[in-house]
């Protein structure tokens, strides 16, 4: 029977479970084999989902790769475009029927709107008699198949989240990568072209340069971090200056690498082992498992996708409403190096490094006291790996709103956190160019410095750290006494 493959967040044709069971099932007689399609949804992107133009074109970059691939498996791909979500289950059913597909084949989403989608895409199918086959192509283990020893509750903890998780590789119960499907015969159905842009979204976002498509791309940067890299993670994957991690959440993820393939290479390269061995692979692989862990979170605390805080008493912190300051944190021009470097960087290449997103957003949540939702939608509006679930589980983190969230009371200095983490002011020095003059002494808080200044045009701090500090410990701890 011929299938519909719908591609979401897993633009990869190997280990892929839809597509792999899809082709296996469909056979090559004449009515057989797959079709594939992807749906674009611009007006619920831009103005729900908050996706940037950056996310956008690399979708775009790696749909034409993946079309590509997927010919070489005489797999046609259609694009369907429809405004929003409401408009993806007529669709579809119109294709099945232009298609002669009996079956859709998916790998489930987890985020709300994307599974209220799929809910109403599978009673359409239904009405016209076809069935809907959902795998976990996105994630290692189900959402939901991790759960407490007692009560039998989703985890809202990260450690013995990841334990558990360590318990199921060990007992076997952990998914295979799976391979290339077969070539299948000519079908007769037409693929698309890919469009050049999505309505609302610009064509040539900067930083495009940087982002090199499809998964034969995202495997060469895997092999090339397992090989050079894995093993000085532990210690190397707290410096933005150095090139220590692997620079794969855009892979993760729109898909073009699975969480599956990235695990089995570093268990390759650490003897099978998947919490024992070198630290720097089993690091890394706990790392995915906090990608895995949001997952979890989202699907059971959805209010996680509808932009409430999952600690439920933080929702009346009295958050300031100060435009300038949110401003001036966008803009990178905060006045602490390390703060706006980050964001300079963030919105010139679509990407920052995790220890800068933390320092970042908690500048904002703890010193400026602005709402943390409002950094999660600039972070969404300018990522290319910007994600629902890790992006709303780091904001919630940093705000101490979240499940396994950082204690209201330890906030980072932006001062000490740059003094540590890039010591020679290498990281500010290429994104704030301004101050590359000054050196490593007075570079994280040049305003202290008055003579070394003296030429340089860089602003004053917008607030003083510690004033911000006692003013967000106050609002904390306001909420805490009720
Ligand atoms: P590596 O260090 O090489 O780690 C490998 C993979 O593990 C990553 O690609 C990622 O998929 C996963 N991972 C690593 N750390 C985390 C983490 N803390 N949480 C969840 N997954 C993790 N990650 C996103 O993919 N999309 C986002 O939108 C996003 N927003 C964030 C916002 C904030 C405020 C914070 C604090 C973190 C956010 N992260 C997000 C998590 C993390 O910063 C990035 O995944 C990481 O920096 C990506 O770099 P890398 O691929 O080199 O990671």
């Amino acid at each position: 029977m011929r299938a519909l493959v719908w591609f979401r967040h897993d633009l990869r044709v190997d280990d892929n479970p839809a597509l792999f069971h899809a082709c296996e099932a469909a056979g090559d007689s004449a009515d057989g084999g797959v079709v594939a399609v992807f749906t674009i949804c611009p007006r619920q992107w831009r103005d729900e989902h908050d996706w940037s133009d950056i996310k956008v074109w690399f979708l775009l970059e790696n749909l034409r790769v993946l079309k590509e691939r997927l010919g070489t498996l005489n797999i046609p791909l259609k694009i369907v475009t429809v405004d929003d979500f409401s408009g993806v289950p007529g669709a579809l059913a119109k294709l099945v029927e232009e298609t002669g597909c009996g079956r859709v084949y998916v790998n489930r989403e987890y985020a709300w709107n994307e599974a209220r989608r799929d809910e109403a895409v599978e009673r359409e199918m239904g009405k016209i008699g076809r069935e809907v086959r959902g795998f976990d192509g996105t994630v290692l283990l189900r959402p939901g198949s991790i759960r407490t020893k007692g009560e039998g509750t989703f985890y809202t903890v990260y450690s013995p989240f990841k334990r558990a998780c360590w318990a199921k590789h060990e007992d076997g119960e952990w998914p295979e990568v799976l391979g290339t499907p077969g070539k299948q015969p000519e079908i007769g159905v037409e693929g698309d072209e890919v469009p050049g842009s999505v309505d609302g979204f610009d064509a040539e976002p900067s930083g495009r340069e940087l982002w090199s498509a499809g998964e034969k791309s995202a495997k060469l940067r895997l092999a090339s971090f397992i090989r050079h890299r894995v093993e000085g993670y532990k210690d190397g994957r707290n410096f933005p200056a150095d090139d220590a991690t692997s620079v794969l959440s855009p892979a993760l993820h729109l898909g073009m690498m699975s969480p599956g393939q990235c695990v089995a290479a570093a268990l390759e390269a650490n003897g099978g082992k998947i919490k024992s061995g070198g630290a720097g692979p089993v690091h890394w692989m706990s790392e995915v498992l906090w990608r895995e862990f949001y997952r979890h979170v989202m699907v059971g605390f959805p209010r996680v996708c509808m932009g409430r805080a999952f600690k439920r008493e933080f929702e009346r912190v009295p958050w300031r409403d100060d435009a300038e300051g949110l401003a001036a944190w966008q803009e990178g021009r905060t006045g602490y190096p390390l703060v706006d470097a980050a964001m300079r960087c963030l919105v010139a290449t679509g990407w920052m490094h995790n220890r800068l997103r933390m320092v970042t957003a908690m500048f904002l949540t703890k010193h400026l006291l602005i709402d943390w939702r409002e950094g999660e939608r600039f972070f969404m509006r300018h990522l290319v790996d910007g994600d629902l679930a890790s992006n709303n589980g780091g904001w919630q983190w940093s705000a101490s709103t979240g499940t396994d969230a950082q204690p209201w009371f330890r906030i980072f200095n932006p001062i000490t956190q740059s003094e540590r983490f890039d010591p020679e002011g290498a990281f500010i020095r290429e994104w704030v160019p301004e101050l590359d003059a000054l050196d490593a002494k007075v570079i994280h808080e040049p305003s202290r410095s008055g003579l070394a200044m003296a030429n340089v045009e860089y602003p004053s701090p917008i607030v003083d750290v510690k004033a911000g500090r006692e003013r967000a410990l106050r609002a904390f701890e306001g909420v805490k006494k009720g």
